[in-house]
């Protein structure tokens, strides 16, 4: 569906852990056209793709930008490189997981990003803003002439944000979303669910969140040195069992964040305040 004249929103497929499928971006200015992620990579969910391509019409395709390497966003990247040949971009810091994972090895990235980099679409630009945390070579686009911001996982009204120790980087993450903040968007465009309307509100609760999170483990680590699963216990008591693993890596973040900022030191397994 057309959001606002130019930018497209396509939601197929599977709802990751329950939240909504992710969201391809089709922006198209006069001149050309690009989609911003892929969504999975999946036969019914990209002939959906190609099939409102086919229908919106429009200035040609020129590109394709993946925000981050998780299959949900890049997954049916390579399928629409095949059909279309357009070229496929994004972050260097996320090139060999998107190589490896999510073309198995059998093609390249066409373009390697470092944010800072613009696409003029013709009376639409795309500004690249590399917004590392989510993953280390997570992106955002900001669209000037609008002043939205495609957000990717880095914002989302619907959930708070994975942050896990193989992939990103809660210290970078809570910076990202403070860089984020001061570009002062009118209306984000997150990577699932419906545009945020008040993204100055919706961040200010995302950092407030990993600010709790991080006083809490603050505190339970002030009455003794504990284990990730020790304090995993006390700051996620109820948690279904298939979101556990998940929950013991958020808190290994919030870990690796105060041991960067030299407030926590481990020994062993365990976590003491410095
Ligand atoms: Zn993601």
């Amino acid at each position: 569906m057309e959001l606002e004249p130019g930018i497209h929103q396509l939601a197929h497929g599977r709802k990751p852990f329950g939240i909504p499928a992710p969201n391809v971006y089709l922006i198209q200015g006069t001149d050309a056209s690009m989609f911003i992620d892929s969504g999975w990579d999946n036969e019914d969910d990209h002939a959906a793709r190609m099939a409102y391509l086919k229908e919106v019409g429009g200035p040609s395709l020129t590109g394709l930008l993946i925000t981050h390497r998780h299959a949900d966003h890049g997954g049916g990247a390579l399928h629409i490189h095949q059909d279309t040949g357009v070229p496929i971009s994004a972050h260097r810091l996320d090139q060999a997981a998107i190589e490896a994972e999510r073309f198995g090895g059998a093609a390249t990235l066409n373009s390697v990003l470092d944010g800072g980099e613009s696409y003029d679409l013709g009376g639409l630009t795309l500004q690249v803003v590399h917004a590392p945390g989510h993953t280390a070579g997570s992106l955002a686009v900001v669209i000037p002439e609008r002043n939205v911001m495609l957000s990717a996982d880095t914002v989302l009204g619907v959930t708070t944000t994975v942050v896990r120790p193989s992939e990103g980087d809660l210290g970078k993450y809570v910076e990202s979303l403070r860089m984020l903040r001061d570009l002062k968007p009118r209306l984000i465009y997150p990577g699932h669910g419906e545009p945020l309307t008040d993204p100055d509100d919706r961040i200010r609760q995302l950092i407030e969140h990993r600010m709790h999170r991080e006083e809490q483990i603050v505190a339970e680590l002030k009455t003794a040195p504990k284990t990730i699963d020790q304090l995993f216990d006390t700051i996620y008591p109820n948690l279904p069992e298939e979101r556990q693993r998940i929950g013991k890596e958020q808190v290994e973040s919030n870990l690796i964040k105060l041991t960067n900022e030299g407030r926590v030191a481990i020994d062993g397994e365990v976590y003491t305040l410095t």
